[in-house]
């Protein structure tokens, strides 16, 4: 079982931004900025294109209503995209506030209180 099936499942906790029948949206826990969300489906698939295509296109579609609701909430240029997966083998989408270039380069990270975590869920999910 992958690290995000316990997060869905609630055996791991996590900062829920939103939920339906197969996906989830939570915080990145270690993020690139403020508001880092992930995005995973459900089902566990280890890669984005190994998923069918009507779970690929519900991924893409439930992650646009996340990222929509971050842009109205977290101050930022845009919401960026990124799949990489070399560190949990279970797909999920990277949302990412971006004020510049490095934001989206997994090398600088922020450093948050939970209460800024708990924050900026509670906001996004506000907005969805
Ligand atoms: P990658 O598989 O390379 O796309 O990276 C996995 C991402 O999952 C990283 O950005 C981690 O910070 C994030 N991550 C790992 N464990 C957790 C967790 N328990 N809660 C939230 N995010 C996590």
């Amino acid at each position: 079982m992958s690290i995000f099936t316990k997060i869905i499942k609630g055996e791991i906790p996590s900062y829920k931004v939103a939920e339906n029948e197969h996906f989830y949206a939570f915080l990145d826990i270690n993020p690139n900025a403020k508001g880092h969300t992930l995005v995973v489906p459900k089902k566990e698939v280890n890669k984005l294109f190994d998923l069918d295509e009507e779970l690929y296109n519900g991924l893409m579609s439930f992650s646009r209503k996340i990222a929509l609701a971050m842009e109205k909430v977290i101050p930022c240029e845009r919401i960026g995209m990124s799949v990489i997966g070399l560190e949990v083998p279970h797909v999920h989408v990277h949302l990412i506030p971006l004020q510049k270039m490095e934001d989206i380069q997994f090398i600088k990270k922020v450093t948050l209180e939970p209460s800024d975590f708990e924050a900026v869920a509670k906001a996004i999910a506000e907005n969805i």
